[in-house]
């Protein structure tokens, strides 16, 4: 039998994410309120200024160019204190938000800008001039690339927004309403149990849940106290908006609940240190390899982190080390939380008062979550035996953009989608995740796709075959890419190799995606009947080599 979540099921309003957010008449915070503050440069946007821009945007977007419903918008930008106004402005005018990550080669975003079949794309000044030869490779005319955030021109003028804001006769334009189950909201990207990143079709219903659940688990009808709040509390958000972790539970959350999002562009341990001192942040969602750092380095003595009530750790998996570390040093509880692209994101989560009581768990359902574990032969497993966890709610995704194979792959018939992830339940309702049957890889969080990386190196002379798996490296905390590979013929499997091959491979991938893990030169890469490669046998040598050293 499916388990079910053990909240109440919480009223989902049939409305669009701008209805959701900017229309509610149940808001406890004053439009006043500052939401998201920049410590770099103290700018900050009220709930009212969110909002304001967000229409002026909106605006300008139809006034500019011609935006209709189901355009989309691409955003290639780090964290930046003007993203809400754009994503919710982008949704005004009908329109569905692409983020990317900003730290993609031109190819990488150009490969995203083709696929969602994006219309324009916002970025940043340091980010205008790969930007806009993304966009040249696509068809996306020059003017249709505009930019947002604090930096200067070489005149010295700071542009954010004032090419897209204010545009006359603009004013006559009206909001385009979203059809909450239908309309998409987001494309994110990500590579789900196989091959290459796809478009998670996001609908304006998949995030209004999720935001819905995810406050519900945290602000607790049940035995939650403590969590974030918009009395007061300040959460620090590093964690890429581009991603669906930082876009929901982040963006969302923030705007929804009304407590106060400190912005960094990316992470840095002394800035993070410095920030949580100075603007005595209270709540920090992070990743398991900033847990390790919070709970090592030298760095964090420096400063005064006792403001921090608690932190959120997700989409990775947090180890009982981890968890104990951080606590014994900085004497902060540590929770985690559970969820995928697919799912917007959050499915599980510890109640915050739970923390200590089931460590390495990844909590227990949000509301309307519905799960099962099956097996290889697609069975559902006994209760509190291993299999690949099955997910149902109103938070899972409508498909894989233009890819009926893979959603018919992931997307069962009657709701239930395959996370390709294994684990196990308790008798008390408390998840663990344990491993995963998919292919992904993820550094720091990030998703490396193996395939992908597969896919480039088999374009390389010297390379007969690769197979690139994760390594855990317990170090950093992470996952780490390596790449097996065979030689062409007549090609040595050495040094100099191993240096041409990585060094030609890191020029076209995001940071994220580098060969960490190294090469190994092997005779053959192990392949089943079909020609599948067999990753666990590359992963059970991996470990062997691990423990012979
Ligand atoms: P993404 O779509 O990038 O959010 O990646 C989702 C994947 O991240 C999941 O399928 C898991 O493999 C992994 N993940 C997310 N949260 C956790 C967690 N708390 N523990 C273990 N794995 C996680």
């Amino acid at each position: 039998m499916p388990s079910e979540s053990k909240y109440p099921s919480i009223p989902i309003p049939d409305i669009d994410l701008w209805a959701f957010l900017f229309e509610r008449k149940d808001k406890s915070f004053p439009d006043d309120k500052v939401i998201y503050f920049d410590p770099y440069t103290s700018r900050s946007y009220t709930y009212a200024q969110v909002k304001s821009t967000a229409i002026e945007f909106g605006k300008g977007l139809k006034a500019l160019w011609d935006w209709k419903k189901g355009d989309v918008l691409a955003l290639y930008t780090p964290n930046c204190i003007d993203t809400p106004a754009v994503t919710w402005g982008c949704h005004w005018a009908g329109g569905i938000l692409s983020p990317a990550n900003p730290g993609y080669t031109v190819d990488e975003l150009a490969f995203q800008l083709k696929d969602s079949g994006a219309k324009a794309l916002i970025t940043q000044l340091p980010f205008v001039k790969a930007a806009k030869e993304a966009a040249s490779k696509v068809g996306i005319p020059e003017d249709r690339v505009a930019v947002i955030g604090d930096h200067r021109d070489p005149e010295g003028r700071v542009k954010h927004f004032t090419s897209i804001r204010n545009i006359s006769g603009a004013t006559r334009y009206r909001r385009t309403k979203a059809k909450p189950d239908e309309d998409l909201a987001f494309l994110v990207y990500s590579s789900g149990t196989t091959g290459h990143p796809k478009g998670v079709m996001l609908t304006h219903k998949n995030i209004v849940a999720n935001t819905m659940m995810i406050k519900a688990a945290e602000a607790g009808n049940l035995s939650w106290k403590g969590g974030p709040s918009g009395e007061g509390d300040k959460l620090l958000a590093f964690l890429p908006f581009f991603h669906i972790y930082g876009l929901t539970c982040l963006i969302h959350q923030s705007m929804y609940s009304g407590f106060q999002l400190v912005v960094m562009p990316k992470f840095d341990l002394d800035d993070f240190c410095r920030i949580i001192q100075e603007h005595k942040v209270t709540f920090a969602y992070v990743v398991p390899p900033v847990v390790l750092l919070l709970s090592k380095h030298p760095t964090v003595d420096k400063y005064d982190l006792s403001s921090i009530k608690m932190m959120n750790s997700g989409a990775a998996p947090l180890t009982h080390e981890l968890v104990h570390a951080l606590h014994n040093r900085l004497k902060i509880p540590i929770k985690q939380g559970y969820g995928l692209s697919e799912t917007s994101p959050t499915t599980h989560t510890q109640p915050w008062s739970d923390w200590n009581k089931t460590i390495g768990s990844v909590g227990t359902m949000l509301p309307y979550q519905t799960a099962k574990y099956m097996s290889p032969e697609e069975k559902e497993v006994a209760p509190g035996e291993v299999g690949e966890l099955w997910i149902k709610g109103p938070n899972v995704f409508k498909g894989y953009l233009n890819n009926p194979e893979g959603t018919a792959n992931s997307l069962m018939p009657d709701g239930y989608f395959k996370t390709g992830d294994i684990g196990y339940q308790d008798k008390d309702g408390n998840f663990y995740i344990t491993d995963r049957v998919k292919e992904l890889i993820k550094y720091k969080g990030f998703q490396v796709p193996p395939a992908e990386l597969e896919g480039k190196l088999a374009a390389h002379t010297k390379i007969a075959d690769a197979a690139v798996i994760g390594v855990y490296d317990k170090e950093q905390a992470t996952e780490l890419p390596r790449a097996y590979i065979v030689p062409a013929a007549g090609i040595e499997a050495n040094e100099a190799t191993t240096a041409e091959i990585t060094q030609w491979l890191n020029k076209q991938v995001a940071n994220h995606k580098k060969l960490r893990g190294g090469i190994i030169f092997v005779d053959e890469i192990p392949k089943s009947v079909s020609g599948k490669i067999l990753r666990r046998v590359l992963k059970e040598k991996a470990k062997r080599d691990e423990e012979a050293k």
